[in-house]
């Protein structure tokens, strides 16, 4: 009970009357004396005491006057009052009992019953204090238990519910008489795991208290989730006497993240994981084939003709046909695996726990026969392939980053063969695709570095030694390995940009060079290889015109350009057509390296090549293989016929030429007669080889 020491005022006129009450009671209580009734009502006002003890009979004031006043103060009202009063009469004890004493005292004292009275009721005064209080807080809790936003469930010790609140009610749907009685686990929604619930208990029972987010499943069926905290209530002994949940609904807050986590995680037009969550699954697929020893296939998928189906339906189409095209693909693989889609039209898909190295190709050859079925989107039939490049892991051990890279590049590699395939990643294609790179890289410095020269090899005429022009050959002079011939960099660049810069810087060098010929000799002719992917560009031709508008006095026919007769055969309609507008500009054409293309004849009828290059394998052997022979002298026939000059190339001895002359070819070109040599050699060459010419005219 309270320690403070409780407060007695005592009222009276007269003090020797009650000063030996006053000693008795000043060993427990603190005491206070007023002598009137006005003294003793200021008293009061000034500090409410615990209880006064009021004498009846006093001059001005009496004790009733003093009582009423007291009784009809908000204040003071409450403290208890014992009247002391030397008369003995029932009026007077009824009449102080109405007018709301709670006991009275008489004089003369007996001072150990005054005590015990006084003690008595003050005691019932303070338990009285403390029942008021304890209904206050009991009436609070039921407010905020009633009244609370959270909905609270208070279940027994075998964790049965005993009690609800409303907003229990409001939250879960359940009434009180729905609940009562039964276990919390009616509301349980199946979302989370008996390892989740099992988990809770674990760390109730030992902290006494848990909380948590967690979805529970509402009356009607749907699902709702809460924050919830869970305590246990334990009695003196330990023992628990019930649980207190409190929850609040966070279903809102819940939907919006994970609206939040779709947008960031997930394809918002085919609902498939993206890119960012595709990076999270792989690296946990990876992390999962190491632990329980599997193999998984990352698949790079790219859609054959995607855009042609954009350009031609539009993109509305398009879009439609990735959702079905997404279904199709999901319904070929399993529960692990995982389907992405990072860009466009390029999927990502994880085939995991697979347990050998040809596995994957079932689910792969599924998915490329499901996607080549015909799709019907807004009445339109579809037909599109796919492209997928795999790579294995661990096979291919490497970390996310580089696995998709390697299968992205086998998907090119899968597309290069033709699309409609897989194609499995290779290492050593990896690594030669590396090296390409490097060299390519290595050629553009070079470009820029002005390492590339051209050499020139003569072409004459062996009958009476004239010079008709020279073949502009292209070195490339390394600052480390020499001078190097187009072999070991020219294949590198095919079908490249890299070709194209170079070609044109080719064409722009000779004809400086020729430029500078045309002053020792003004019928001089310069050739220059054209490369295929060179003449198939759309402006070669406005590009060649702006060439020859550079020199304007050398004649376009001093111009010739030499076309690889295989070339020319790989697409005859085009390249003829672009021949014949070269033509009209007066440049002229060979078909160098003939004979290695099989020309039929209709072709060459039509092809306008001014000049047939008997290629050097022919001409090399022609002196001992008569097939070669056979060929050479077929070749000569066949430029007479067409009305054709013909030329060998390769000719590497003196015997070569004469043997070529008594069979009808007179041009020829080769190491017999000139290696290819520098610009600043051809002067010299020149004059050297008006008396070297006659070699092979003499018998
Ligand atoms: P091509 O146009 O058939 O050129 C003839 C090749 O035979 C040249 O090799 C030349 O050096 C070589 N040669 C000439 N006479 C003889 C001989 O008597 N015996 C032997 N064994 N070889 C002889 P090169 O310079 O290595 O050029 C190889 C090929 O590279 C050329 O064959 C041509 O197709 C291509 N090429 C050269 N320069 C260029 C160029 O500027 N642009 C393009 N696109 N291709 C070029
Ligand atoms: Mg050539
Ligand atoms: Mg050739």
């Amino acid at each position: 009970m309270n320690s403070t020491r409780l407060k007695i005022l005592i009222i009276d006129d007269t003090p020797s009357n009650i000063q030996l009450l006053g000693e008795v009671l000043e060993q427990k209580y603190i005491i206070q004396i007023a002598t009137s009734g006005e003294r003793g009502l200021q008293l009061a006002h000034q500090d409410p005491p615990d209880l006064i003890l009021l004498d009846i009979m006093m001059p001005g004031m009496d004790g009733n006057e003093v009582c009423k006043q007291l009784k009809s103060d908000d204040i003071l009202k409450n403290i208890p009052i014992i009247f002391i009063t030397a008369l003995s009469d029932t009026e007077t004890e009824l009449q102080s009992l109405a007018l709301g004493a709670a006991d009275f005292i008489q004089k003369p004292f007996k001072i150990e019953i005054a005590r015990l009275r006084i003690d008595n009721l003050l005691e019932r005064e303070a338990l009285r204090k403390e029942l008021v209080i304890k209904e206050q807080q009991q009436r609070l809790a039921a407010s905020v238990f009633n009244y609370s936003h959270d909905g609270i469930a208070i279940t027994n010790s075998d964790n049965q519910i005993i009690d609800i609140n409303r907003s229990f009610t409001r939250i879960t749907g359940y009434q009180i008489s729905d609940v009562i009685g039964k276990d919390p686990k009616i509301l349980q929604s199946g979302q989370q795991s008996d390892k989740f619930y099992q988990g809770m208990w674990d760390y109730l029972l030992k902290h006494n208290n848990w909380s948590g987010e967690f979805w529970n499943k509402h009356k009607k069926g749907h699902l709702f989730a809460v924050q919830s905290s869970i305590a246990i209530i334990r009695n003196a002994a330990g023992d628990i006497d019930h649980f207190v949940a409190i929850f609040s609904d966070i279903t809102l807050r819940k939907t919006h993240d994970e609206a939040l986590k779709r947008i960031a995680y997930f394809d918002e037009l085919t609902g498939i994981p993206n890119r960012t969550l595709l990076s999270d699954r792989l690296t946990q697929a990876i992390a999962q084939t190491q632990r329980n020893n599997t193999i998984m296939a990352l698949c790079f998928l790219d859609l054959d003709g995607f855009k042609q189906v954009n350009d031609q339906f539009g993109h509305e189409v398009g879009d439609k046909l990735l959702i079905e095209v997404t279904q199709r693909i999901a319904r070929c693989l399993r529960k692990v695996d995982t389907l992405s889609r990072i860009g466009g039209d390029e999927f990502v898909i994880l085939l995991l726990d697979l347990n050998a190295e040809d596995e994957y190709s079932v689910s792969v050859e599924r998915i490329l026969n499901i996607l080549q079925q015909p799709f019907v989107i807004d009445n339109n039939s579809i037909n599109i392939s796919a492209s997928i490049g795999v790579t294995l892991f661990p096979q291919n051990d490497n970390d996310s980053e580089i696995l998709l890279r390697h299968a992205d590049q086998a998907m090119y590699t899968a597309k290069q063969k033709g699309k409609n395939q897989y194609f499995l990643f290779d290492a050593k294609l990896d690594h030669d695709l590396y090296e390409h790179e490097q060299s390519l890289s290595q050629i553009k410095q070079a470009i820029s570095n002005n390492e590339f020269v051209l050499y020139y090899q003569p072409k004459v005429n062996l009958s009476n030694g004239n010079v008709q022009g020279f073949e502009a050959l292209i070195r490339w002079q390394h600052p480390q390995k020499g001078l190097l011939a187009p072999a070991e960099f020219l294949p590198i660049i095919e079908n490249s940009d890299l070709m194209i810069e170079l070609s044109d810087w080719v064409i722009a060098s000779a004809m400086q060079q020729l430029n500078q010929l045309q002053e020792v000799n003004s019928k001089l002719a310069i050739s220059v290889n054209i490369a295929p992917c060179h003449l198939i560009q759309k402006d070669f031709v406005r590009k060649l015109q702006d060439h020859l508008n550079t020199y304007p006095n050398i004649a376009a026919e001093c111009l010739e350009l030499e076309v690889l007769e295989t070339a020319v055969l790989d697409d005859v309609l085009r390249v003829s057509e672009i021949m014949k507008s070269c033509m009209d500009l007066g440049v002229n054409f060979s078909l160098d390296d003939f004979g290695t293309g099989y020309s039929s004849l209709t072709y060459l009828k039509n092809l306008p090549a001014k000049t047939l290059k008997i290629d050097q394998s022919f001409i090399r052997d022609m002196l001992v293989d008569s097939d070669d022979m056979a060929i050479i002298v077929a070749t000569i026939g066949l430029a007479k016929a067409f009305h054709r000059e013909v030329i060998a190339e390769g000719v590497e001895t003196v015997a070569h030429g004469k043997k070529l002359l008594e069979i009808g070819c007179e041009l020829a070109q080769g190491y017999g007669i000139s290696h290819p040599m520098p610009a600043n050699e051809i002067k010299d060459w020149l004059l050297q080889w008006e008396d070297e010419s006659k070699v092979f005219q003499r018998s």
